[in-house]
């Protein structure tokens, strides 16, 4: 990139040089040539043109070797996918005594509602900014006018055509959401573009290689969340991302509207937790293949209409446990008659429709009563503290509330995911923990040694279940998972 002429200038200018390069700040001159470095033009004129320069270089890909990635069509995988969410929601609808409001989620993650809304939405002029992992502060997105939708992709249908272009060593996540944007299928192809955190290697140079089919933005991610600097770092990529939205979507984030969109999300927050809560007296209400649509269905759906659908449900199951006060297993989502062996589930994320392992746990006696998923409840439970409600008080607050309740194991130490695993344990009586490990994933695969250390020195048996989105591996699960609960249940009647 090359200086601009008045950053040349100010290069070569003696005062500036000075002021650069003193190093005591405390004497006379260096106080005097500061201040005058503080009204000089000259001076002002080359801090502009390196912000910009920064800017743009934070922001932008350039573009100096653009290929082009030819997009695939087969009218096969449309056809394909709506028979694996078909298939997903009769197993699903095996189980009785689900609440009837849980009936729209499904309909937000299979039916084609929410994208004909976002299309007539975007028709309209409203930007639709594609997200992944969950460090977009969403609020920022919401406060100048556009929508976010989150693309991380449990579609093991969209894969093989990914493989085309990435490698097969890789993550299915990835694959998976590539795919469909191979395929110019779904909310992918409805995005003005896309925003991706430096989370692992994968997301890395996933973004370079879309950057060539649609505009991509980098959200650059401390490796070490709780260093001061690293604070001030991420701090610094959240005002960024906010000068650049504004930019995009041409409206101004103002105090008023960032207030809006942060009280909106905290109502969001807020009645999910109240869903959540309620499983710690009654594990049985809701299984965790219903918790996972109810997050999922957010991933997509207007805000407004999901925190109003999810107070309805909240009010029918609560209404259960009014009636059935000391029988869980009256309302059971589940058909377990005997007490049942309570796990937590951790590791990579489970994405609609990729539900395999559930489908096998919630079919045994156990059942999942609390979870550790970037697509489950760490998407939605913190809340955003504001105590300065000045723009910076509340681009502060996002940027730490994005950062520091992360439990991802893209950060270098993995204590306060243990503490968060404890803590779920605790919480929730928790007997055994399974750990999904998803292929070539190493995040999550090197964090597992020291996870299963800890836990077992806690007495907390754990089983890890490493696999990906392909169905082939289900019975040789299912054996596992069978007889990790039989041991469970050997062991509770042994107590
Ligand atoms: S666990 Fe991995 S995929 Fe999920 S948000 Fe964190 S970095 Fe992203
Ligand atoms: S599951 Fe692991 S490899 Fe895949 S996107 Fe998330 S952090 Fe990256």
């Amino acid at each position: 990139m090359k200086p601009n002429f008045w950053i040349k200038i100010c290069s070569k200018c003696f005062l500036c040089k000075y002021v650069r390069t003193s190093k005591d700040k405390t004497k006379l001159k260096y106080k005097v040539f500061n201040k005058i470095k503080l009204f000089c033009p000259i001076c002002r004129a080359a801090n502009y043109s390196l912000k910009k320069i920064e800017t743009t270089h934070k922001i932008d890909f350039e573009q100096r070797y653009k290929i082009e990635i030819i997009k695939k069509t087969d009218i096969n995988v449309v056809q394909n996918i709506k028979e694996t969410n078909k298939k997903i929601l009769q197993l699903l609808h095996k189980n009785h005594n689900r609440p009837s409001t849980i009936s729209y989620y499904e309909e937000i993650l299979t039916s084609s509602l929410r994208l004909d809304e976002l299309k007539e939405t975007k028709r309209n002029g409203k930007k639709i900014i594609g997200t992944f992992c969950i460090f977009v502060p969403e609020e920022l997105i919401y406060a100048c006018g556009a929508i976010p939708v989150r693309l991380c992709a449990g579609s093991y249908d969209t894969i093989s055509y990914a493989e085309e272009v990435l490698p097969r060593d890789i993550c299915p996540l990835i694959k998976s959401s590539f795919g469909f944007k191979i395929l110019g299928l779904s909310y992918f192809e409805l995005c003005d573009l896309v925003i991706i955190p430096t989370t692992c290697d994968g997301k890395k140079k996933l973004a370079e290689i879309l950057n060539d089919m649609m505009p991509v933005w980098i959200l650059e991610l401390p490796n070490r969340k709780n260093l001061t600097k690293a604070k001030t770092f991420w701090l610094e990529e959240i005002r960024t991302l906010k000068e650049k939205l504004e930019k995009f979507t041409k409206i101004k984030i103002t105090k008023e509207n960032l207030k809006q969109a942060i009280k909106l999300l905290h109502q969001r927050q807020m009645i999910f937790r109240k869903l959540y809560q309620l499983k710690k007296t009654y594990p049985l209400l809701l299984n965790e293949r219903d918790t996972l649509l109810i997050i999922q269905a957010s991933f997509y759906d207007d805000i407004k209409r999901w925190i109003e659908k999810t107070n309805q449900l909240y009010n029918e199951v609560y209404s259960l446990t009014l009636d059935s006060k000391h029988l869980n297993s009256k309302f059971s989502t589940q058909n377990i008659t005997t007490q049942p062996i309570k796990l937590l589930l951790t590791g990579a994320p489970i994405i609609w429709p990729n539900y395999k392992i559930l489908n096998i746990i919630e079919t045994t006696q156990a059942t999942i009563v609390a979870d550790e998923l970037c697509s489950g409840v760490r998407s939605l439970y913190d809340t955003t503290e504001v105590d300065d409600w000045s723009t910076e008080g509340c681009l502060r607050a996002l940027a730490y509330k994005y950062l520091l309740p992360s439990t991802c194991p893209c950060f270098t130490e993995s204590n306060d995911r243990i503490d968060k695993l404890l803590q779920s344990i605790k919480d929730f009586s928790v007997d055994a923990v399974i750990y999904h490990s998803l292929r070539l994933c190493q995040l999550y695969d090197i964090e597992f040694y020291k996870i299963k250390t800890v836990l077992k020195n806690y007495g907390i048996p754990i089983l890890k279940l490493h696999t990906d989105y392909s169905p082939e591996d289900t019975e040789q699960l299912k054996t596992r998972i069978e007889a990790f609960i039989e041991m469970l249940k050997n062991k509770n009647q042994l107590k």
